[in-house]
C-alpha cells in the first residue's frame, strides 16, 4: 500500500546528481525524477524555473525530496509555511547519497520517507523528531488501515509520554505493539483500537481500524437516500464510518451510481468481484450484497447485520487493504496526445496516463507519450487495426485495468474513439456495460497548423480526409466539392500515402473550379515533432510530391489572405470581417 495519495518528486539541479535521484525514484512506486533544463539530460521531467515548479508541486501536495542543500528547500518553500497539517512531505538528500535529512511535512510521514529512502541509499536517516526518536511512532500519522478519531488530542498524549507516563493498550494493533511505547496494562494513558463510534475519554486516544467493509448490489433509488441508509445501517450497529475501508459488490453492480455515491460519500475504494468469487455465498443463500461483504473479510471475518438487501455490513479482525481485494471499476480513457511535443497534451491527458496501467495503441503514437509510458503494459498494433484494437482495450477495461487508448491528436478526429464506439454499438458484450468510460480531447492537426501560421481556420471550416479505405472516392469527391461550393476553408487529413497519390491532385482539381489558382494553401509536416515544417504555397501548386502522411493540409476559403512578415515569412489568415 503506497503511504502518499500524490507520487513524490525527486528534484535535482544537476547532472552529477541524477545517479541518486534515480536510486531514489526507483524505490518510490510512481515516482518522478525532475531536472533543471539544459543541466541535466536523463530525466522524467524538465523544468526551467526551480522556484516556481517547487512551489506549484507543495501547493499541490506532492512530497518532494531535493537532491540539494537544505537550506535551498526551506528559503524556496518558506513563503508558503502556514499549515503543518497540510503540509506534504519534504526532505533534502545530499549529492552523494550520504545524508537524508527531513525537512517539513512530519505530520504526513517525512520520518517515513526519509526511513525508507536511506535504506536505499544505505544510510540512517536525520530523523529529529522526538517522539519519533524515542518511540518509533508518530502517534498522527498511523500506518495504512488505521485513522485517529482525537488528533487534537495527540500532541499533549504525546508530551505526557516524553514526561515518563505509560500507556494501556485496548484492542489489536500490531504496530504500536511492536514499537517502543512504554506499554503497561496498568498505564496511566489508554489506547484504543476500536471500529465501534464511541467518545474518546480524556487520556484516551482511539484508532478506527479499517476492517468494515460495506457489500452492496445496485439499487435504483435515489443516491442520498441510498447514502443515508449507509450511515443509518452503520450507526444501528455503533460502527465508526472511519473504520470503512471500502464498498464491495458484484462486478455487474459496478456502474451503478448509488454505489459510487456511497463510495464518494466515505471517501473509500468501490472494489467488485465477479460471479465465480461470490458463487459459494450465494449457493448458500446470500443476497449479492451479503456475499460481497462476506467475500471481501475473508473467511476470518463475520456478517454483522442486514437490515436492508442492498446492504450488508461485514467485519474483519484485521483492517483490510481495498486495493488488494476484489478488483477496481474498469476504465476506459480514449486520449489525444496533441500532434507531437508534451507542451501540447493536456494536463487530463497526463494525469490519466499517469495512472493507466495499460496502454494500447499504434506503436508511433505510443512511443510519443514518452517517459509518461514507462513500467505501464503496451499493447502494440498496426495501424489499420483498429477494430481489433478497440476489443483488446475494451476487453482489458472489462478485466478491471485503466486502460489509456492512445491517438494522436484528438481522438475524435479520424482516430479511435470512433472505433471504440463502433465496437461498443455494433459487437457489444455485457461486460463492456460496466467500464467506465471517458474521452479526452487533445489538439488536432488542423489546429496545430493553424496556430503555427496565423489563423487560416478563423472563419467557417470544415474538415475531409482523404483516404478512400474506409469509403469510396465518389464521396469525398462530393463533399469537396459541396464544401468548395458553400466557400468552407477545407482540412484534409491523410492527404496522400504510399499508396494513395492521386486524391491530392484530384482534389486540387475540384477545388480549382471553384477557388482562384492562388488562393492560399498551407502545407504543414512533422508538427510538433522533429522536422516541423509549414509553408504557403498557392493551390495551382498543390502537387501529392509536397505532402505525406505526416501532413495536414489546410485550403483557403475565397477570404483567406496572407501577410507579408518582417522574417521573410507570410502569416494566413481568414477574416471574420471585424474591421
Ligand atoms: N487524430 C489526429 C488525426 C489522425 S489521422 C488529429 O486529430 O490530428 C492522421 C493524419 O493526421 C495524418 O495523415 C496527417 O494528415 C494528420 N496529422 C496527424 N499528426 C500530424 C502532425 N504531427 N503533423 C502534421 N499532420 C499530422
Amino acid at each position: 500500500m503506497s503511504l502518499w495519495k500524490i507520487a513524490p518528486v525527486v528534484v535535482v539541479l544537476g547532472e552529477k546528481s541524477v545517479p541518486v535521484g534515480r536510486q531514489i525514484v526507483n524505490v518510490l512506486p510512481g515516482a518522478k525524477l525532475y531536472g533543471l533544463a539544459n543541466r541535466t539530460l536523463d530525466v522524467d521531467v524538465s523544468f526551467t524555473n526551480f522556484g516556481e515548479t517547487l512551489r506549484e508541486l507543495f501547493v499541490c501536495g506532492t512530497p518532494l525530496i531535493g537532491i540539494c542543500a537544505a537550506g535551498i528547500l526551506i528559503r524556496t518553500l518558506a513563503p508558503l509555511l502556514s499549515d503543518k497539517r497540510q503540509e506534504p512531505p519534504v526532505l533534502a538528500v545530499a549529492e552523494n547519497g550520504s545524508a537524508v535529512v527531513p525537512l517539513l511535512g512530519g505530520l504526513n510521514g517525512v520520518n517515513d520517507l526519509a526511513r525508507c529512502i536511506a535504506e536505499a541509499l544505505g544510510v540512517k536517516p536525520a530523523i529529529t523528531t522526538t517522539g519519533d526518536v524515542r518511540f518509533g511512532i508518530v502517534l498522527e500519522t498511523p500506518p495504512p488501515g488505521y485513522c485517529l478519531a482525537n488528533p487534537e488530542q495527540a500532541k499533549s498524549f504525546m508530551s505526557d509520554l516524553l514526561a515518563g507516563a505509560t500507556v494501556r493498550l485496548d484492542g489489536n494493533a500490531p504496530w504500536l505493539g511492536s514499537s517502543a511505547l512504554p506499554i503497561d496494562p496498568n498505564g496511566d494513558l489508554t489506547i484504543q483500537i476500536t471500529e465501534r463510534e464511541i467518545t474518546p475519554e480524556p487520556n484516551c486516544l482511539v484508532y478506527h481500524p479499517a476492517t468494515v467493509v460495506i457489500g452492496m448490489s445496485g439499487t435504483d433509488g435515489d443516491q442520498d437516500e441510498t447514502v443515508a441508509l449507509v450511515r443509518q445501517t452503520l450507526a444501528d450497529a455503533e460502527l465508526s464510518p472511519a473504520s470503512v475501508a471500502g464498498v464491495f459488490a458484484m462486478i455487474t453492480a459496478s456502474a451503478n451510481p448509488g454505489i459510487h455515491a456511497v463510495k464518494s460519500a466515505f471517501g473509500v475504494p468501490a472494489r467488485f468481484f465477479c460471479a465465480t468469487d461470490l458463487e459459494e455465498f450465494l449457493s448458500e443463500g446470500y443476497t449479492p450484497a451479503q456475499a460481497a461483504a462476506l467475500a471481501a473479510v475473508g473467511t476470518s471475518g463475520q456478517l454483522i447485520l442486514d437490515q436492508s438487501s442492498h446492504v450488508a455490513i461485514a467485519i474483519s479482525p484485521q483492517p483490510i487493504d481495498p486495493n488488494t481485494t476484489g478488483q477496481p471499476r474498469g476504465r476506459l480513457a480514449i486520449i489525444g496526445t496533441g500532434p507531437g511535443g508534451s507542451q501540447w497534451m493536456s494536463p487530463e491527458v497526463k494525469e490519466i496516463l499517469n495512472s493507466a496501467t495499460d496502454l494500447v495503441g499504434y506503436k508511433t503514437y505510443l512511443d510519443l507519450v514518452g517517459h509518461l509510458g514507462k513500467g505501464k503494459q503496451r499493447h502494440e498494433s498496426d495501424n489499420r487495426e483498429e477494430v481489433a484494437r478497440a476489443m483488446i482495450a475494451l476487453d482489458l477495461a472489462a478485466e478491471g485495468r485503466s486502460v489509456a487508448v492512445v491517438s494522436s491528436g484528438d481522438p475524435g478526429i479520424y482516430a479511435m474513439a470512433a472505433a471504440i464506439f463502433e465496437v461498443l454499438d455494433r459487437c457489444a458484450k455485457p461486460e463492456w456495460n460496466y467500464i467506465d468510460i471517458q474521452v479526452a480531447p487533445g489538439i488536432s492537426a488542423m489546429q496545430a497548423a493553424a496556430a503555427a501560421i496565423g489563423a487560416p481556420l478563423g472563419h467557417d471550416f470544415c474538415a475531409i480526409s482523404l483516404s478512400d479505405i474506409l469509403k469510396p472516392w465518389s464521396i469525398i469527391e462530393q463533399r469537396i466539392t459541396t464544401a468548395a461550393q458553400g466557400d468552407f476553408v477545407i482540412a484534409f487529413y491523410n492527404p496522400v500515402s504510399k499508396e494513395r497519390t492521386w486524391q491530392l491532385a484530384q482534389a486540387r482539381d475540384i477545388l480549382l473550379r471553384w477557388r482562384d489558382p492562388k488562393t492560399p494553401v498551407v502545407l504543414a509536416r512533422n508538427l510538433g515533432r522533429p522536422g516541423q515544417t509549414v509553408q504557403a504555397i498557392a493551390l495551382d501548386q498543390l502537387v501529392p510530391e509536397a505532402a505525406d502522411m505526416r501532413t495536414v493540409i489546410l485550403v483557403g476559403s475565397t477570404q483567406t489572405r496572407t501577410i507579408q512578415r518582417g522574417d521573410g515569412g507570410v502569416w494566413v489568415y481568414t477574416p471574420r470581417g471585424y474591421s
